[in-house]
């Protein structure tokens, strides 16, 4: 079964369904091209879990999500509903043994409490500044699945409410539950999923990754209680090992994360290629740069103005599954001028940002 997807450049594409995974399958491959034996096989073995992760996913019809009319609050709405379970190195998805639920005392294992306190730190986000009750808007339940697979170098989303975490081999990964930012990035996911549902290829698709790592860093920077003066903007500096150091992607300075880091930030380097969905994890640096100087520009606390302006767009009907950076850079501008007014700062704001990344908006 394959997923049909939008016209990307002139060429209409047709590609496996995909998995909304923290570290694309062209970094692990090429990170496995220049790896130490032992690391070589953490990667390889990741790599073949990823794919076969994939091919099952392809067998199953995609679902076609519509969007709720109106979320209604559920009775325990203000309170997340979170299960963990620990996998014991198994990579099977189905759940291993249930080791902490909503309001259980800390387990013995780190692992297992910072997959619940991540969990809750970003429905708190969701929540507190977006009045959402979980991902998808009605308390649906929070289930992590630790220690998955061994030396597992991901961590992922599988759109039926779950998030599978690896204890990384140590070098290029270490254990994905301490990721604040990479739980809001997953999790980020699967409110994508129900809303826009931009598909996971192309433009549209470097947006998905792009709106996970937009509400991931802020997940943190709410939690720190950082303005956007202070934040790193840095995604995944708490998961990766030396190999990867400092971080997965800066938002602030895209290309600058690490070694392997070949993001753009402005449409001057967008990148063409038949890879990782047409480099959904590399494009997303445009629209990633764009948020942090929206932020940035209007000052204060990123999850305010510019969190809200960025979430009324991925909520607005307006957004299609097709969304290419224009379309979408549009809605934000439109946005922002709803809530804010149509000459406030913060519409002034998000019209230069898009400008200085070389994105048109109409
Ligand atoms: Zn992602």
């Amino acid at each position: 079964m394959y997923e049909r997807t939008p016209r990307v450049g002139s060429k209409l594409t047709i590609t496996r369904h995909s998995l909304a995974c923290i570290l694309p399958p062209d970094l692990l491959i090429e990170l496995a091209r220049s790896a130490e034996p032992d690391q070589r096989d953490a990667l390889l073995s990741t790599l073949s879990i990823d794919q076969g992760l994939r091919l099952a996913r392809a067998e199953i019809a995609a679902r076609t999500l519509t969007r709720p009319i109106t979320l209604q609050p559920t009775p325990t709405a203000g309170t997340p509903n979170r299960r963990i379970y620990d996998q014991a190195h198994s990579s099977d998805q189905t759940p291993g043994t249930l080791v902490r639920s909503e309001g259980e005392p800390p387990s013995t294992d780190q692992s297992v409490n910072q997959a619940y306190d991540n969990f809750g730190y970003t429905y708190a986000l969701y929540w507190d500044v977006f009045h959402r009750d979980s991902i998808d808007g009605q308390g649906m339940p929070l289930e992590g699945f630790v220690h998955f697979g061994t030396d597992y170098d991901n961590a992922f989303w599988d759109d039926a409410g779950h998030m599978f975490f690896g204890d990384g081999d140590g070098t290029t990964l270490t254990d994905t539950t301490k990721g604040i930012d990479v739980v809001g990035h997953e999790l980020t996911h699967g409110v994508t999923q129900h809303e826009a549902n931009l598909m996971y290829s192309g433009q549209s698709g470097a947006l998905n990754e792009s709106c996970s790592d937009v509400f991931g860093s802020l997940v943190k920077q709410y939690h720190l209680g950082q303005t956007a003066q202070q934040a790193d903007w840095l995604i995944g500096a708490d998961i990766v090992g030396p190999l990867l150091a400092p971080a997965l992607r800066s938002m602030k300075a895209p290309g600058t994360a690490n070694h392997y880091d070949h993001q753009p930030a402005t449409m001057d380097g967008y990148v063409q290629t038949t890879t990782d969905n047409g480099g959904v994890h590399t494009n997303s640096g445009i629209p990633n740069h764009a948020f942090y100087l929206v932020a940035t520009a209007i000052g204060g606390n990123a999850w305010e103005a510019a969190g809200q302006i960025w979430y009324d767009t991925l909520v607005d009907p307006r957004l299609r599954p097709n969304a290419t950076f224009s379309s979408f850079a549009s809605l934000t501008l439109r946005s922002a001028r709803s809530r804010y007014g149509a000459t406030s700062t913060q519409a002034n704001a998000v019209k230069s940002a898009w400008d200085a990344v070389k994105v048109r908006v109409r």
